[in-house]
């Protein structure tokens, strides 16, 4: 078919692999007209192709047409993909409203209640943790968003799930117009992502738009140790609980005993939650609350001994202060997914080690300056790589013993390992995205766990 006798109300897909595909799969069974195109021709993406145009869809394989996406009535986009790529800025200009697969999933899964979790830190940690919950409660419940399975492979299953803890992102949110999670929670807030929005403020009216469809029946868990995360949930209408590693809330940890409460009951002792950090009691404390209101059955005294349990056999998630090994009394620590200086803080703030800090990668825009405090606590050095190295150095070179090396990873970790002895630590918590290095975080933290395990 061509642009001219393109029909009124057609909907464009940009990318065919999973999410796309079952994203157009979705819009093609409620009814909608769908091209989609993807500039890629591997054989999924080809596979995917002949199936949708066996659906009815107009497919283009290794091209996009960019006066059709112009003429179209929505474009389905993987949030995040660079708005000056050409179909994407192409539908910008053309006044095309934008919509993450996410959207497009929600409208079909009218039954299935919905826990959305965001915050700068601690999404995937919480979703996690929410779903983990979920699951040892007897409920039937799936992780998905930025985490697990694309939403719109979940719609497309036969059976939609009761329950989905769903992580968003700053940018899922921007183009999810239609969220009304039953639950929202709001972990924390820091600048992030400045290399992507112009502004800080900009980058948190995204995470604003959670409480965008707020009702008297929504449900918002929030931080009460962040200012910022009350004053953004602001006059939202819905009912609000709160949790705090530091005063007496909905749920808390009571620092005197060292137990975690979770609205006035005991629900286990801090240290039988296996999670390095204080930030870790904050996603276990947030999940917990966020699930015990969520339905009325999760907040009897029975369901807090199944969640009390289910805490305690939770284990980190892959580069997320994941400790990988012990070598020669040295420990390795890898928090590649510390993208982020507010990140890092926390990781560097836990430690109770002495510890050689590997810091750098792509540089995002923040500064480093935030981290000397922490650092000079117990950082015994810090070694800083890739591009963002001098960027490092400039801002807290002079304040630590400091290393300055390029962009071999090999080298960054030999250096590593000889400044570190028995009873030290190193960790790996970059603070910068891995791009100028890697495909990404998770690449990065693989080769640092290859190569510390490498002489054992
Ligand atoms: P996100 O999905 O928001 O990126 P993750 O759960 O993947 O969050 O954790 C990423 C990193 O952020 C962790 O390695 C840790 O250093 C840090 N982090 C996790 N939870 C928190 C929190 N509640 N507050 C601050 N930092 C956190």
């Amino acid at each position: 078919m061509t642009g001219a006798d393109q029909p009124a109300g057609e909907v464009a897909v940009l990318g065919m692999g999973k999410s796309g595909t079952a994203a157009a799969k979705l819009l093609l069974a409620r009814g909608s007209r769908v091209y989609a195109s993807d500039a890629g021709i591997s054989p999924t993406v080809h596979a995917n192709a002949d199936a949708l145009r066996l659906l009815g869809a107009s497919v283009d394989v290794g091209s996009h047409d960019l006066e059709r996406i112009r003429r179209a009535s929505r474009v389905v986009v993987s949030p995040g993909i660079d708005p000056h790529n050409p179909p994407v800025a192409a539908a910008h200009q053309a006044n095309v409203p934008l919509v993450s697969e996410i959207e497009i999933a929600l409208a079909a899964l009218t039954r299935s209640r919905v826990i959305a979790v965001t915050g700068t830190n601690g999404k995937t940690t919480t979703t996690a943790l929410i779903g983990h919950l979920l699951r040892a409660l007897g409920v039937d419940a799936v992780d998905a968003g930025n985490i697990g399975t694309p939403l719109s492979v979940i719609a497309l299953s036969d059976q939609h799930p009761e329950w989905i803890a769903l992580e968003m992102s700053s940018f899922q949110l921007h183009d999810t117009p239609s969220l009304t999670p039953d639950v929202g929670v709001l972990t924390n807030l820091s600048p992030d992502h400045l290399d992507r929005y112009s502004t800080t403020e900009e980058y948190y009216a995204d995470k604003a738009r959670l409480f965008s469809n707020a009702s008297s029946s929504s449900k918002w868990v929030l931080n009460a140790d962040d200012q910022l995360v009350n004053d953004m949930a602001g006059h939202a209408a819905g009912e609000r609980f709160r949790f705090s590693t530091r005063i007496r809330s909905d749920a808390w940890l009571d620092s005197t005993t060292g137990t975690m409460i979770l609205r006035g009951d005991s629900l286990m002792p801090r240290s039988e939650l296996r999670l390095l950090g204080d930030h870790n009691v904050a996603n276990a404390l947030a999940a917990s609350l966020a699930v015990s209101i969520a339905d009325d059955r999760f907040a009897t005294t029975e369901s807090l001994e199944v969640m009390a349990n289910a805490l305690r056999g939770f284990h980190s998630l892959a580069h997320r202060l994941e400790i990988v090994g012990e070598v020669d009394g040295v420990q390795w620590i890898n928090d590649s997914k510390a993208t982020n200086v507010s990140s890092t803080l926390v990781a560097v703030s836990g430690m109770k080690r002495p510890t050689v800090l590997l810091l750098g990668g792509r540089h995002k825009g923040e500064a480093y300056t935030a981290l000397a405090p922490a650092i000079a606590k117990t950082v015994k050095k810090v070694i800083a790589y890739g591009e963002a190295a001098s960027e490092v150095e400039k801002d807290i070179g002079k304040l630590v013993n400091f290393e300055k090396l390029g962009s071999n990873f090999e080298e960054v970790m030999e250096r590593a390992r000889q400044s570190a002895g028995p009873g030290d630590a190193i960790l790996l918590s970059p603070a910068c995205s891995s791009f100028d290095m890697f495909r990404n975080y998770e690449e990065r933290g693989a080769a640092f766990r290859r190569l510390a395990l490498q002489k054992s």
